[in-house]
Parts: C-alpha cells; sequence; structure tokens
C-alpha cells in the first residue's frame, strides 16, 4: 500500500534547518501520525503520500508549506504589569529566551519567546521556532496500515505512537 488519505504511517525522520539537526525519530521512537487530516504540515505530508513501506525520503519543505512567513507582527510589546502576579514579577521565569505559556485575546494559548527585557515592559515574539525556515526531512517509511473506522472518526492514531484511550 501507499500513503494516502487515511493510512497510519510509522517513519522515522530527521529533521535540520541549515544543515543543523534539530529534532529527530528513530526506530525505537517513530513518529506515527494519521495521513490527509492535516495533522502534520502540508508540505511534509503532501510529498510523502504515494510513498511505500521501505522507503526512503528526503524532502525540503518551503515556510510555505511549513510554519509560515516570519511574521515581524508577531513580536509584540507588553507592559511589565501583564507579568505581575499579586504584584511580583517572577524573575527566574522572566529571561530572554524562555518561552512563555500565554494567550489571545479569546484565551486561546500561545507560547511567547522572550526577547527583550525593559525596565516596563517586554517584549514577545509569538512566531512559531520554525517560521520562515526552509525545513529538510529525512528518514524511512517503516510502517503503513489502514486506519480504523474509530481512528478515522476521533482524527487520530490509536495505540503505539498514537492516542492511548
Ligand atoms: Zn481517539
Amino acid at each position: 500500500m501507499k500513503i494516502s488519505k487515511n493510512t497510519v504511517v510509522t517513519l522515522t525522520y530527521k529533521l535540520k534547518v541549515d544543515g543543523e539537526l534539530i529534532e529527530q525519530g528513530n526506530q525505537d521512537n517513530p513518529l506515527v501520525y494519521l495521513s490527509g487530516v492535516g495533522a502534520m504540515i502540508p508540505g511534509f505530508e503532501g510529498q510523502l503520500e504515494g510513498k511505500a513501506e521501505g522507503d526512503h525520503y528526503n524532502i525540503m519543505v518551503q515556510p510555505s508549506e511549513g510554519y509560515g512567513e516570519y511574521n515581524q507582527g508577531a513580536v509584540v510589546n507588553l507592559p511589565m504589569s501583564t507579568f505581575e502576579i499579586e504584584g511580583k514579577v517572577d524573575e527566574e521565569m522572566l529571561q530572554v529566551g524562555n518561552v512563555l505559556p500565554m494567550q489571545d485575546d479569546e484565551g486561546n494559548p500561545l507560547d511567547g519567546k522572550v526577547v527583550d527585557i525593559k525596565e516596563d515592559e517586554v517584549k514577545l515574539d509569538f512566531n512559531h521556532p520554525l517560521a520562515g525556515k526552509v525545513l529538510e526531512f529525512e528518514g524511512e517509511i517503516i510502517n503503513l496500515r489502514e486506519a480504523s473506522l474509530e481512528e478515522i472518526d476521533h482524527g487520530h492514531v490509536h495505540g503505539p505512537g498514537g492516542v492511548e484511550h
């Protein structure tokens, strides 16, 4: 069989950006996903469609098909008071380079990376860490199977590498 909509794919991968290894999953720790439901970035799923068990792949994903272009508008200054809890700022948490769990106006969770701290304001970058990056993936398709009706209904994989419930 070949990867198409509703295939459960198990694969190894190495993700590189500018030649630097960012993340990997090997035989003992493979990536498992349900194909065709938007679980992965479009450039990854799209280019792996049609691959068979045992196939090796090496693909490049442009930002527009990956985590999006880097958006300068997603870098914002927030008043220091935003970070006060009962009038005090947690200085261990508030450090350049730390990623803070924040939320948008509608209460959706968003990660903001601290890029600058001034006396009265903090600059946070809400871009995905891989926004604007060309991603290189390589690895091997190690197993393919049809998704069960229940998995299709839930929109995710059950069992090893997926959701246990
Ligand atoms: Zn489920």
